[in-house]
């Protein structure tokens, strides 16, 4: 949304394409933050704002400025030449430059009581956020379970100690996967208690109190039983939304587009990505807001025939040029090479 606002601004026309809302495939026209409620981090809003509220604002703003929305699912792209382009449902749309922010999403456990309220308690009292969402005050000086044994769980599990009276970490094996020093700071944590061999099978509560337990399983023993909890943080892992574009563009090895770091270009010349579809490290609202607008930027510079640096260092122009990443020479589309001074004799 906000690559869209920059670009609108810049007079580029940009058309940006959204999922429709569908269980299945489990999107909402405006992306994860439309599913939560919330929302107290953004600068800008002192009192906080609702997920779908602050979404309906980036939105209007980005239409007042000539952004066009086709709500449709990208099935297909073809990033070999240019324009891209792109198969939706019902159309092909080509483009001189692509600014992938496809997001990422959550892994969840797929348990009985996970789901958005109100098929289950999924903003009320659980979670796949901590930053986002262990500082609310349903949290806070509360018993809270985080479910999970990498490094990301033992992230959660010691940032909600800031705020909660006591975090349990439900693992199912008997050791951690997370980093040794992940599990060092973790052990050496107070606020922290391990319940290890056991399998979370369901959160319970009530729709006016919230989470008031989650069911476990004894993997040695079999055994079940009601564990109290006010919360319930699901700290598996994010899957990035990149399976449309695999085999075309560089990624990590969990599936994160690769951008250069001082830029948002990818491997290929004018196809930017923002947004947590390149970010497995802050994965938050402000940043994908930043990230945007760094791609937006980005865009307008190749479009208006400017050097982009690459991940690789090497700098590209939409014309074919190439300035080598010392910023030595100059490579032309048609092979020829000239020093890049800015003072030949
Ligand atoms: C429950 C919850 C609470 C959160 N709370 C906070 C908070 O309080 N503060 C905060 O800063 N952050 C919060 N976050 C994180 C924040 O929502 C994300 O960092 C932010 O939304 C990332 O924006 P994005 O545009 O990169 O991706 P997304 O919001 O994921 O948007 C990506 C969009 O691309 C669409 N898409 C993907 N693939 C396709 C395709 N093939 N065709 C068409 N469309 C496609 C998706 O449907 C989606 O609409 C929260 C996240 C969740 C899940």
């Amino acid at each position: 949304m906000t690559a869209a606002i920059y670009t609108a601004r810049a007079n580029l026309n940009p058309l940006l394409i959204d999922a429709p809302a569908d269980t299945e495939r489990q999107t909402t026209p405006g992306g994860q933050l439309m599913i939560t409620t919330d929302v107290e981090n953004y600068p800008g809003f002192a009192k906080g704002i609702e997920g779908p509220d602050l979404m309906m604002e980036f939105r209007k703003q980005a239409e007042r400025f000539g952004t066009e929305f086709l709500e449709e699912w990208i099935n297909e792209v073809e990033l070999q030449e240019r324009p891209f382009t792109l198969h939706t449902d019902n159309k092909i749309v080509k483009a001189e430059t692509l600014i992938i922010a496809s997001g990422a999403s959550a892994k969840w456990l797929g348990i009985p009581g996970e789901a958005k309220t109100p098929n289950g308690f999924g903003g009320n009292g659980v979670s796949a956020c901590a930053t986002c969402d262990g500082p609310l005050p349903a949290f806070r000086n509360k018993r809270l379970v985080v479910v999970g044994g990498g490094d990301t769980a033992m992230e959660e599990a010691t940032f909600l100690t800031r705020y909660a009276s006591r975090v349990y970490v439900v693992h199912r094996r008997d050791k951690l996967r997370a980093s040794k020093i992940m599990q060092d700071k973790a052990f050496r944590n107070e606020k922290i208690e391990f319940l290890w061999n056991t399998q979370p099978l369901e959160i319970v509560g009530t729709h006016e109190q919230g989470v008031t337990g989650i069911r476990l399983k004894s993997a040695e023993s079999g055994e079940e039983r009601t564990f109290e909890c006010e919360g319930v943080f699901i700290a598996i892992g994010h899957k990035p939304n990149t399976d449309l574009f695999k085999g075309q563009i560089e990624m990590d090895s969990v599936g994160y587009i690769r951008t250069n770091g001082h830029s948002t270009a990818t491997n290929i010349p004018g196809v930017f990505a923002c947004g947590d579809v390149q970010d497995s490290v802050y994965r938050q609202a402000v940043t994908a807001a930043g990230t945007g607008c760094m791609s937006a930027i980005d865009a307008e510079r190749f479009l208006d025939h400017l050097p982009v640096e690459m991940p690789s260092g090497e700098e590209v122009t939409m014309d074919g040029e190439h300035i080598t990443p010392d910023h030595q020479l100059i490579i032309t589309a048609t092979g020829e090479v000239f020093p890049n001074d800015p003072h030949p004799e």
